[in-house]
Protein backbone atom coordinates (compact mmCIF):
# COMPACT_ATOMS: atom_id res chain seq x y z
CA UNK A 1 0.00 0.00 0.00
CA UNK A 2 1.72 3.34 -0.50
CA UNK A 3 1.60 6.48 1.34
CA UNK A 4 -0.82 8.31 -1.36
CA UNK A 5 -3.74 4.89 -0.27
CA UNK A 6 -2.97 5.37 3.29
CA UNK A 7 -4.15 8.70 3.10
CA UNK A 8 -6.72 8.39 1.08
CA UNK A 9 -8.21 5.56 3.58
CA UNK A 10 -7.31 7.91 6.71
CA UNK A 11 -9.26 10.65 4.82
CA UNK A 12 -12.23 8.56 4.35
CA UNK A 13 -12.08 7.02 7.61
CA UNK A 14 -11.71 10.57 9.47
CA UNK A 15 -14.84 11.86 7.40
CA UNK A 16 -17.13 8.99 8.31
CA UNK A 17 -19.72 8.94 10.99
CA UNK A 18 -20.65 7.25 14.10
CA UNK A 19 -20.82 3.25 13.49
CA UNK A 20 -17.69 1.33 11.97
CA UNK A 21 -20.01 -0.23 10.23
CA UNK A 22 -20.67 2.93 8.71
CA UNK A 23 -17.28 3.71 8.73
CA UNK A 24 -15.90 0.28 6.80
CA UNK A 25 -19.06 0.93 4.03
CA UNK A 26 -18.18 4.33 4.08
CA UNK A 27 -14.74 3.62 2.86
CA UNK A 28 -15.19 0.47 1.01
CA UNK A 29 -14.53 2.45 -2.82
CA UNK A 30 -10.83 3.58 -1.10
CA UNK A 31 -10.17 -0.04 0.21
CA UNK A 32 -11.11 -1.38 -2.58
CA UNK A 33 -9.20 0.63 -4.40
CA UNK A 34 -5.94 -0.11 -2.36
CA UNK A 35 -3.37 -2.31 -4.22
CA UNK A 36 -4.16 -0.84 -7.27
CA UNK A 37 -3.52 3.18 -6.48
CA UNK A 38 -0.38 1.58 -5.61
CA UNK A 39 0.71 1.73 -9.57
CA UNK A 40 3.44 4.71 -10.79
CA UNK A 41 1.75 7.79 -12.03
CA UNK A 42 4.93 9.36 -13.33
CA UNK A 43 4.30 8.07 -17.01
CA UNK A 44 1.51 9.51 -19.23
CA UNK A 45 1.82 6.60 -21.65
CA UNK A 46 2.18 3.02 -20.41
CA UNK A 47 1.37 -0.19 -20.95
CA UNK A 48 -1.63 -0.52 -18.21
CA UNK A 49 -2.19 -4.26 -16.88
CA UNK A 50 -0.10 -4.65 -13.76
CA UNK A 51 -1.35 -8.50 -13.43
CA UNK A 52 -2.34 -11.00 -15.58
CA UNK A 53 -2.01 -10.48 -19.50
CA UNK A 54 -4.83 -10.91 -22.67
CA UNK A 55 -4.24 -13.91 -24.85
CA UNK A 56 -2.08 -13.40 -27.70
CA UNK A 57 -3.67 -12.02 -30.60
CA UNK A 58 -6.46 -10.08 -28.09
CA UNK A 59 -7.55 -6.86 -29.43
CA UNK A 60 -5.32 -3.73 -29.08
CA UNK A 61 -7.42 -1.04 -26.95
CA UNK A 62 -6.15 2.27 -26.61
CA UNK A 63 -7.38 4.10 -23.28
CA UNK A 64 -7.35 7.88 -23.82
CA UNK A 65 -7.95 9.79 -20.78
CA UNK A 66 -9.51 13.27 -20.40
CA UNK A 67 -10.70 13.57 -17.03
CA UNK A 68 -14.14 13.92 -15.04
CA UNK A 69 -15.55 12.13 -12.23
CA UNK A 70 -14.01 8.87 -13.28
CA UNK A 71 -10.78 10.43 -12.42
CA UNK A 72 -12.17 12.09 -9.41
CA UNK A 73 -11.34 11.81 -5.63
CA UNK A 74 -13.61 12.89 -3.21
CA UNK A 75 -12.99 15.90 -0.91
CA UNK A 76 -13.74 16.71 2.25
CA UNK A 77 -16.17 20.31 1.56
CA UNK A 78 -19.15 17.86 1.64
CA UNK A 79 -21.03 14.82 1.87
CA UNK A 80 -20.98 14.15 -1.29
CA UNK A 81 -17.91 16.50 -2.78
CA UNK A 82 -15.07 15.71 -4.68
CA UNK A 83 -13.02 17.12 -7.70
CA UNK A 84 -13.27 15.43 -11.02
CA UNK A 85 -9.73 14.88 -13.31
CA UNK A 86 -7.17 14.03 -10.38
CA UNK A 87 -6.50 10.48 -11.55
CA UNK A 88 -4.83 9.50 -14.55
CA UNK A 89 -5.94 7.24 -17.08
CA UNK A 90 -2.95 4.78 -16.35
CA UNK A 91 -4.36 4.34 -12.76
CA UNK A 92 -7.87 3.91 -13.70
CA UNK A 93 -7.14 0.73 -15.95
CA UNK A 94 -5.27 -0.73 -13.27
CA UNK A 95 -7.52 -0.48 -10.75
CA UNK A 96 -10.16 -2.19 -12.80
CA UNK A 97 -9.78 -6.28 -11.67
CA UNK A 98 -10.19 -8.79 -14.57
CA UNK A 99 -9.59 -5.91 -17.54
CA UNK A 100 -6.32 -7.16 -18.70
CA UNK A 101 -7.89 -10.41 -20.11
CA UNK A 102 -10.40 -8.65 -22.14
CA UNK A 103 -7.61 -6.94 -24.41
CA UNK A 104 -4.18 -5.76 -24.62
CA UNK A 105 -4.58 -2.01 -22.99
CA UNK A 106 -2.52 1.29 -23.49
CA UNK A 107 -3.22 4.08 -22.04
CA UNK A 108 -2.58 7.83 -22.64
CA UNK A 109 -3.38 10.89 -20.94
CA UNK A 110 -4.61 13.38 -23.40
CA UNK A 111 -5.74 15.86 -20.49
CA UNK A 112 -6.92 15.91 -17.06
CA UNK A 113 -9.98 18.02 -16.21
CA UNK A 114 -13.68 18.27 -15.66
CA UNK A 115 -15.50 18.09 -18.50
CA UNK A 116 -16.93 21.46 -18.02
CA UNK A 117 -13.75 22.65 -19.03
CA UNK A 118 -13.49 20.65 -22.42
CA UNK A 119 -12.30 22.74 -25.19
CA UNK A 120 -11.90 23.20 -29.07
CA UNK A 121 -7.64 22.56 -28.02
CA UNK A 122 -8.75 19.27 -26.54
CA UNK A 123 -11.33 18.21 -28.83
CA UNK A 124 -8.85 18.45 -31.73
CA UNK A 125 -5.82 17.16 -30.29
CA UNK A 126 -8.35 13.95 -29.42
CA UNK A 127 -9.70 13.58 -32.82
CA UNK A 128 -5.91 14.13 -34.11
CA UNK A 129 -5.09 11.19 -32.11
CA UNK A 130 -7.78 8.52 -32.80
CA UNK A 131 -7.32 8.84 -36.57
CA UNK A 132 -3.68 8.61 -35.88
CA UNK A 133 -4.09 5.29 -33.93
CA UNK A 134 -6.46 3.98 -36.65
CA UNK A 135 -4.69 5.04 -39.63
CA UNK A 136 -1.34 3.88 -38.54
CA UNK A 137 -3.00 0.57 -37.06
CA UNK A 138 -1.89 1.17 -33.14
CA UNK A 139 -5.36 0.06 -32.25
CA UNK A 140 -8.22 -2.05 -33.10
CA UNK A 141 -10.45 -0.26 -29.98
CA UNK A 142 -10.34 3.22 -28.42
CA UNK A 143 -12.21 3.65 -24.78
CA UNK A 144 -12.08 7.65 -23.90
CA UNK A 145 -12.79 8.77 -20.38
CA UNK A 146 -14.20 11.24 -19.70
CA UNK A 147 -16.50 13.65 -17.44
CA UNK A 148 -20.27 13.01 -18.05
CA UNK A 149 -21.48 16.52 -17.75
CA UNK A 150 -20.22 17.01 -21.79
CA UNK A 151 -19.45 13.53 -22.78
CA UNK A 152 -22.45 14.01 -25.55
CA UNK A 153 -20.89 16.67 -27.15
CA UNK A 154 -17.34 14.87 -27.10
CA UNK A 155 -19.10 11.46 -28.65
CA UNK A 156 -21.31 13.73 -31.10
CA UNK A 157 -18.15 15.56 -32.43
CA UNK A 158 -15.94 12.65 -32.86
CA UNK A 159 -18.58 10.69 -34.41
CA UNK A 160 -18.59 13.51 -37.22
CA UNK A 161 -15.16 13.85 -37.56
CA UNK A 162 -13.56 10.33 -37.12
CA UNK A 163 -12.92 8.11 -40.14
CA UNK A 164 -13.13 4.03 -38.92
CA UNK A 165 -15.43 1.61 -38.59
CA UNK A 166 -13.24 0.78 -35.07
CA UNK A 167 -15.63 1.40 -32.46
CA UNK A 168 -14.67 4.46 -30.18
CA UNK A 169 -16.17 4.37 -26.55
CA UNK A 170 -16.54 7.26 -24.30
CA UNK A 171 -17.12 6.51 -20.97
CA UNK A 172 -17.20 8.40 -17.26
CA UNK A 173 -19.14 7.66 -13.79
CA UNK A 174 -21.37 9.89 -11.64
CA UNK A 175 -19.31 9.06 -8.33
CA UNK A 176 -15.55 9.04 -8.10
CA UNK A 177 -13.55 6.96 -6.33
CA UNK A 178 -13.73 6.76 -2.26
CA UNK A 179 -17.33 6.51 -2.74
CA UNK A 180 -19.85 4.11 -1.40
CA UNK A 181 -20.80 2.73 -5.02
CA UNK A 182 -17.84 4.34 -7.40
CA UNK A 183 -19.51 3.07 -10.61
CA UNK A 184 -16.15 4.01 -12.42
CA UNK A 185 -14.47 0.15 -12.62
CA UNK A 186 -17.25 -1.60 -13.91
CA UNK A 187 -17.84 1.46 -16.51
CA UNK A 188 -14.62 1.43 -17.96
CA UNK A 189 -14.47 -2.89 -17.37
CA UNK A 190 -17.91 -2.64 -20.18
CA UNK A 191 -16.33 -0.27 -22.16
CA UNK A 192 -13.32 -1.62 -23.02
CA UNK A 193 -15.18 -4.98 -23.19
CA UNK A 194 -17.52 -3.11 -26.11
CA UNK A 195 -14.28 -1.44 -27.54
CA UNK A 196 -12.77 -4.97 -28.05
CA UNK A 197 -15.79 -6.62 -28.96
CA UNK A 198 -16.39 -7.85 -32.83
CA UNK A 199 -19.76 -6.79 -32.51
CA UNK A 200 -18.80 -3.54 -32.65
CA UNK A 201 -17.02 -2.99 -35.58
CA UNK A 202 -18.84 -0.63 -37.87
CA UNK A 203 -20.93 1.13 -35.28
CA UNK A 204 -18.08 4.34 -34.93
CA UNK A 205 -18.61 6.33 -31.62
CA UNK A 206 -20.54 4.54 -28.75
CA UNK A 207 -21.01 5.51 -25.10
CA UNK A 208 -21.15 3.21 -22.44
CA UNK A 209 -22.63 4.01 -19.02
CA UNK A 210 -24.46 2.07 -16.40
CA UNK A 211 -24.46 -1.48 -18.65
CA UNK A 212 -26.13 0.64 -21.26
CA UNK A 213 -24.78 1.43 -24.98
CA UNK A 214 -25.97 4.72 -26.34
CA UNK A 215 -25.13 6.47 -29.84
CA UNK A 216 -23.94 9.87 -30.09
CA UNK A 217 -27.30 11.33 -32.29
CA UNK A 218 -29.63 10.66 -29.13
CA UNK A 219 -28.02 10.61 -26.22
CA UNK A 220 -28.28 12.94 -23.46
CA UNK A 221 -27.50 13.71 -19.53
CA UNK A 222 -31.12 13.89 -17.72
CA UNK A 223 -30.13 13.65 -14.03
CA UNK A 224 -27.82 15.80 -12.06
CA UNK A 225 -26.54 13.04 -9.62
CA UNK A 226 -27.91 9.66 -10.57
CA UNK A 227 -25.93 6.84 -11.99
CA UNK A 228 -28.38 6.16 -14.59
CA UNK A 229 -28.48 9.56 -15.94
CA UNK A 230 -28.10 9.08 -19.32
CA UNK A 231 -30.78 8.33 -21.58
CA UNK A 232 -31.33 8.37 -25.66
CA UNK A 233 -34.89 9.90 -25.65
CA UNK A 234 -35.92 9.52 -28.95
CA UNK A 235 -34.32 6.26 -30.16
CA UNK A 236 -33.43 4.26 -26.86
CA UNK A 237 -30.38 2.47 -26.33
CA UNK A 238 -28.61 0.51 -29.07
CA UNK A 239 -27.45 -2.06 -26.83
CA UNK A 240 -26.58 -4.00 -23.67
CA UNK A 241 -23.77 -4.90 -21.96
CA UNK A 242 -23.11 -6.64 -18.45
CA UNK A 243 -19.21 -8.63 -17.58
CA UNK A 244 -20.80 -11.63 -19.17
CA UNK A 245 -21.98 -10.65 -22.30
CA UNK A 246 -23.05 -7.58 -25.06
CA UNK A 247 -26.52 -7.66 -26.47
CA UNK A 248 -27.08 -4.68 -29.09
CA UNK A 249 -30.62 -4.33 -30.13
CA UNK A 250 -30.02 -1.65 -33.32
CA UNK A 251 -28.75 -2.59 -36.57
CA UNK A 252 -25.12 -0.89 -37.30
CA UNK A 253 -26.26 1.97 -39.52
CA UNK A 254 -24.10 2.74 -42.65
CA UNK A 255 -23.25 6.53 -42.22
CA UNK A 256 -25.04 9.00 -44.89
CA UNK A 257 -21.85 11.11 -45.58
CA UNK A 258 -18.30 11.44 -45.32
CA UNK A 259 -16.78 12.95 -42.39
CA UNK A 260 -16.09 16.52 -41.07
CA UNK A 261 -12.56 17.83 -41.87
CA UNK A 262 -11.07 19.50 -38.70
CA UNK A 263 -10.35 23.66 -38.42
CA UNK A 264 -6.86 23.90 -39.57
CA UNK A 265 -6.29 27.38 -36.99
CA UNK A 266 -7.42 25.33 -34.24
CA UNK A 267 -10.50 26.40 -33.56
CA UNK A 268 -13.84 25.89 -34.38
CA UNK A 269 -15.96 28.97 -35.61
CA UNK A 270 -18.42 31.07 -32.85
CA UNK A 271 -21.63 29.70 -32.50
CA UNK A 272 -23.83 31.16 -29.46
CA UNK A 273 -26.81 28.98 -27.80
CA UNK A 274 -29.60 31.38 -26.34
CA UNK A 275 -31.85 29.88 -24.38
CA UNK A 276 -35.82 31.22 -25.04
CA UNK A 277 -38.31 31.71 -22.34
CA UNK A 278 -41.33 33.59 -21.42
CA UNK A 279 -41.29 36.99 -21.79
CA UNK A 280 -38.34 37.30 -23.65
CA UNK A 281 -36.61 39.92 -25.48
CA UNK A 282 -34.27 40.03 -28.25
CA UNK A 283 -31.23 41.62 -26.80
CA UNK A 284 -29.10 38.07 -26.34
CA UNK A 285 -29.40 37.95 -29.75
CA UNK A 286 -28.55 40.94 -30.42
CA UNK A 287 -25.30 41.03 -28.16
CA UNK A 288 -24.46 37.28 -29.85
CA UNK A 289 -24.66 39.13 -33.20
CA UNK A 290 -22.41 42.44 -32.11
CA UNK A 291 -20.07 39.69 -30.57
CA UNK A 292 -19.41 38.11 -33.53
CA UNK A 293 -21.06 34.55 -33.71
CA UNK A 294 -20.86 32.94 -36.72
CA UNK A 295 -24.20 31.10 -35.77
CA UNK A 296 -26.67 31.19 -33.55
CA UNK A 297 -28.85 28.07 -32.17
CA UNK A 298 -32.22 28.95 -30.30
CA UNK A 299 -33.05 26.57 -27.36
CA UNK A 300 -36.52 27.25 -28.35
CA UNK A 301 -39.88 26.14 -26.44
CA UNK A 302 -41.88 23.13 -27.49
CA UNK A 303 -41.02 23.02 -30.84
CA UNK A 304 -38.17 25.18 -31.35
CA UNK A 305 -40.19 28.42 -30.45
CA UNK A 306 -39.76 32.12 -29.20
CA UNK A 307 -41.53 35.55 -28.75
CA UNK A 308 -42.35 37.29 -31.69
CA UNK A 309 -38.90 39.90 -30.69
CA UNK A 310 -36.77 37.02 -30.14
CA UNK A 311 -37.53 35.87 -33.81
CA UNK A 312 -37.30 39.14 -35.15
CA UNK A 313 -33.93 39.26 -33.58
CA UNK A 314 -33.10 35.81 -35.22
CA UNK A 315 -34.35 37.41 -38.52
CA UNK A 316 -31.78 40.24 -38.29
CA UNK A 317 -28.94 37.62 -37.41
CA UNK A 318 -29.87 35.71 -40.53
CA UNK A 319 -30.27 38.76 -42.89
CA UNK A 320 -26.53 39.23 -42.00
CA UNK A 321 -25.63 35.53 -42.88
CA UNK A 322 -25.08 34.21 -39.51
CA UNK A 323 -26.54 30.81 -39.43
CA UNK A 324 -29.67 30.33 -37.56
CA UNK A 325 -30.89 27.02 -36.49
CA UNK A 326 -33.80 26.66 -34.06
CA UNK A 327 -33.83 23.73 -31.54
CA UNK A 328 -35.59 23.05 -28.11
CA UNK A 329 -35.06 22.78 -24.52
CA UNK A 330 -37.93 20.31 -24.55
CA UNK A 331 -36.15 16.67 -23.80
CA UNK A 332 -38.09 14.79 -26.36
CA UNK A 333 -39.35 14.95 -29.84
CA UNK A 334 -38.44 16.81 -33.14
CA UNK A 335 -38.51 20.28 -34.01
CA UNK A 336 -40.37 20.60 -37.40
CA UNK A 337 -40.10 23.27 -40.35
CA UNK A 338 -42.71 25.94 -40.78
CA UNK A 339 -45.02 24.84 -38.13
CA UNK A 340 -45.67 27.83 -35.82
CA UNK A 341 -42.53 29.61 -37.34
CA UNK A 342 -41.78 30.78 -41.26
CA UNK A 343 -38.67 28.80 -41.47
CA UNK A 344 -38.27 29.37 -45.43
CA UNK A 345 -39.57 32.57 -45.24
CA UNK A 346 -36.80 33.80 -42.53
CA UNK A 347 -34.20 31.73 -43.55
CA UNK A 348 -33.74 29.12 -40.39
CA UNK A 349 -32.86 26.00 -40.19
CA UNK A 350 -34.35 23.14 -37.68
CA UNK A 351 -32.52 21.19 -35.49
CA UNK A 352 -34.47 18.03 -36.17
CA UNK A 353 -33.71 15.42 -33.16
CA UNK A 354 -30.39 17.08 -32.11
CA UNK A 355 -30.93 18.82 -28.79
CA UNK A 356 -29.13 22.58 -28.65
CA UNK A 357 -25.26 21.96 -27.67
CA UNK A 358 -25.42 18.99 -30.65
CA UNK A 359 -27.06 21.36 -32.95
CA UNK A 360 -24.39 23.73 -31.70
CA UNK A 361 -21.49 21.57 -32.72
CA UNK A 362 -22.54 20.69 -35.42
CA UNK A 363 -23.56 24.39 -37.35
CA UNK A 364 -19.88 25.01 -36.24
CA UNK A 365 -18.51 21.95 -38.23
CA UNK A 366 -20.98 22.85 -41.13
CA UNK A 367 -19.46 26.61 -40.63
CA UNK A 368 -15.95 25.06 -40.73
CA UNK A 369 -16.52 23.45 -43.50
CA UNK A 370 -18.04 26.71 -45.78
CA UNK A 371 -21.50 25.29 -45.59
CA UNK A 372 -23.24 28.24 -44.37
CA UNK A 373 -26.24 28.41 -46.90
CA UNK A 374 -29.48 27.69 -44.90
CA UNK A 375 -30.58 25.11 -47.70
CA UNK A 376 -27.53 23.18 -47.64
CA UNK A 377 -27.31 23.53 -43.70
CA UNK A 378 -30.84 22.46 -43.38
CA UNK A 379 -30.08 18.91 -45.89
CA UNK A 380 -27.05 18.55 -43.30
CA UNK A 381 -29.08 18.31 -40.36
CA UNK A 382 -31.67 15.72 -41.84
CA UNK A 383 -28.58 13.98 -43.19
CA UNK A 384 -27.02 13.02 -40.32
CA UNK A 385 -29.54 10.18 -40.07
N1 LIG B 1 -18.25 17.62 -13.68
C1 LIG B 1 -17.91 16.25 -13.99
C2 LIG B 1 -17.41 16.21 -15.41
O1 LIG B 1 -18.18 16.28 -16.31
C3 LIG B 1 -19.08 15.38 -13.78
C4 LIG B 1 -18.88 13.93 -14.13
O2 LIG B 1 -17.90 13.52 -14.71
O3 LIG B 1 -19.78 13.14 -13.81
O4 LIG B 1 -16.24 16.11 -15.58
Amino acid sequence: MNIKTTLQQAACLRRSSTTVAAALLICAGSLYGASVWAADTTSDKAAAPAAGSPAAGSPRILVLATGGTIAGTTDPRSAIGYNSGNVKGQELVRAVPGIEKLASINSEQISNVGSQDMNDEIWLRLAHRIQEAFDRNEADGIVITHGTDTMEETAFFLQNVVRSDKPVVLVGSMRPDGSTSADGPNNLYEAVEVAASPKSRGRGVMVVMNDQIHAPRWITKTNTTAVQTFASPNAGVIGYVDPASIRFVAPVLASTRDAFSLPTNGRLPRVEIVYAHSNMDGVQIDHAIADGAKGIVLAGEGDGDASREALDALDRAAKKGIVVVRSTRVMSGFVNRNVEVEDDKRGFVVSLDLNPQKARLLTQLLIANGITNPGKVQQAFSGTF
